[in-house]
């Protein structure tokens, strides 16, 4: 199925700018590179990259600001978070726009994306008043162990075109709280959205009286990112993207003793055993799968279902897949809107071809659609290929809408297959027993930082900690305890007798 026609680029070009000037941003003129829309695959406006000397004078400014901004009251900065969040919900629509038009994600989920922005900022006011350290039983008398926790310093966060808005707030609002400043360097793909939100958050700085200087944008490619990841004024780095990324990243802030925090690809696996509610998870399967056109770090990859209901689940995903809305994004009837790019259809094809090489069936999907789209834009089918085994393209993060689908006999052997791949983000069962879902959220069970029970692997709330294991890097962001990774503890220990006591019974002198 197909949806209404593509609107133009001139509509998309008009659009975007009656979201930024309602936002208060003037739109950008420029010749370092260009903002593009991947709805109809063509160019927007010109913009300019930052500089050399911009990213210098960032870090100073920053930095310089980080030194007061640490001393105001964690409660007072948490005013800053709030009033960005009041201004965020003003926008909602404007800031939906710019990510569908950047993003192409369908409106309802971008709409999605910007209240994540708001109930981060709502958790991050909370947490102003809610930053704690434990105290601990001192093995001496007289003595009182404590720890405290204090703002690190500038962060740098670094992100990915897929949640172009999400990710930046939800690592903004919990380290502007935390006492940190922050330097964004936004996917070069979505620059848009990310002028809206630093014009929001100077305009939230300025009526609530705190340095302008706690966040700056820079705009630009990897070599921005770079230039952060090496400098060691950027206590933190936050970075977003695929693996590749991480593995370039990670070391080099490892060799400057730098603090990184690490949100890389996924692999997700659900397992359907055979007392599965299979109307609950044919829909739960086909967003986890088919939403956000494949393009979620969480997005379901590959389906584990038990060999007895595994001809019956296919049939029903085949059916629901071959009704799937693709297309106009902004339309209300569309579930898949573009891949981000022409590139991103050619490794989803290069990916089927390695499938079927490998013994891969294709039951759906695996089209490209929309005949009357220009050539630039990347509109593809969702896909299922049933495959024997986990070979090496189904080991692997393809950034597309390809669904694996393997089959188990015993749970011991789904689990298996769950965990043997080099990611550890997101996970599912779906199962009416509840041995089998225990020991599927066990330590003998999945391996990876999510890890849900008959809902899929995507659309995590904000108030769990997000991130995973293994090639996905290690890094939590987001709610529960999360925010401690935008702070440094400190031991304290205090003797308030008058005699010196030496730990561990030492006597000296
Ligand atoms: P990407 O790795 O191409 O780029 C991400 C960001 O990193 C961009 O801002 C880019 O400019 C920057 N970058 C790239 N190389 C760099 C380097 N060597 N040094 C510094 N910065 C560098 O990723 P993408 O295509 O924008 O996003 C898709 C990927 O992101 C997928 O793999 C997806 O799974 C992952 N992702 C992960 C999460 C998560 O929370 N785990 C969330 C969203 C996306």
């Amino acid at each position: 199925m197909t949806s209404t026609a593509l609107p133009t680029t001139e509509d998309l070009r008009t659009r975007a700018r009656t979201s930024l000037e309602r936002v208060g941003v003037t739109v950008p003129e420029g010749t370092d590179f260009r903002a593009r829309t991947p709805i109809t695959g063509e160019d927007l406006f010109g913009l300019e990259a930052a500089t050399a000397a911009d990213t210098e004078e960032a870090l100073t400014a920053t930095r310089a600001a980080f030194l007061t901004w640490r001393t105001t009251p964690a409660p007072r900065r948490g005013e800053l978070v709030r009033r960005l969040g009041e201004l965020l919900r003003d926008h909602k629509s404007d800031l939906a726009d710019l990510i569908t038009i950047e993003a192409g994600k369908i409106r309802s989920e971008a709409l999605g994306e910007v209240q994540e922005m708001i109930d981060i900022c709502d958790f991050a006011v909370g947490l102003s008043r809610q930053l704690y350290g434990r105290t601990i039983a001192s093995e001496r008398p007289g003595h009182r162990l404590a720890e405290t926790w204090h703002p690190l310093g500038v962060v740098g966060v670094i992100s990915a075109f897929n949640f172009p808005a999400a990710v930046w707030s939800w690592n903004t609002a919990v380290a502007l709280a935390c006492g940190d400043t922050v330097i964004w360097k936004p996917s070069e793909l979505t620059p848009l959205i990310s002028l809206a939100c630093d014009h929001l958050l100077a305009r939230a700085a300025e009526e609530v009286g705190a340095p302008r200087d706690v966040h700056r944008l820079l705009l630009g490619d990897r070599t921005i990112g770079e230039k952060l990841v090496d400098d060691p004024r950027v206590a933190l780095i936050s970075a977003t993207g695929s693996t590749r990324m991480g593995r370039e990243v990670g070391p080099r802030v490892a060799a400057r003793f730098g603090r990184s925090l690490l949100e890389l690809g996924g692999n997700n696996a659900a397992v359907v055993a055979p007392s599965a509610d299979l109307d609950l998870a044919v829909q739960a399967i086909v967003f986890a799968a088919a939403g956000t056109a494949g393009q979620r770090c969480t997005t379901l990859r590959r389906l584990i279902v038990h060999r007895d209901i595994a001809d019956t689940l296919v049939a029903r995903l085949t059916a629901a897949y071959q009704k799937l809305p693709i297309g106009n994004p902004f339309d209300d009837a569309t579930l898949v809107g573009p891949l981000i790019s022409t590139k991103a259809l050619d490794g989803m094809q290069d990916a089927l071809t390695r499938a079927q090489g490998q013994g891969g069936k294709i039951l759906a999907g695996g089209g490209r659609r929309l005949a009357e789209a220009a050539a630039q834009a990347a509109y593809a089918e969702p896909v299922i290929v049933r495959v024997d085994k986990q070979s090496d393209v189904v080991r692997e993060e393809t950034f597309a809408p390809i669904l694996y689908v393997l089959t188990y006999d015993t749970l011991d052997e789904a689990i298996a297959l769950h965990n043997d791949v080099p990611q550890g983000l997101s996970s599912s069962i779906f199962t009416r027993d509840q041995q089998e879902a225990e020991l599927f959220l066990s330590a003998e069970g999945s391996d990876c930082g999510i890890a849900n029970v008959n809902i899929g692997t995507s659309g995590a709330e904000i108030g769990g900690a997000f991130g995973g294991e293994k090639e996905t890097g290690g890094g939590r962001e987001s709610g529960s305890d999360s925010w401690r990774a935008y702070m440094r503890p400190a031991t304290n220990t205090i003797n308030y007798s008058s005699r010196l006591a030496l730990a561990q019974n030492v006597s000296f002198l």
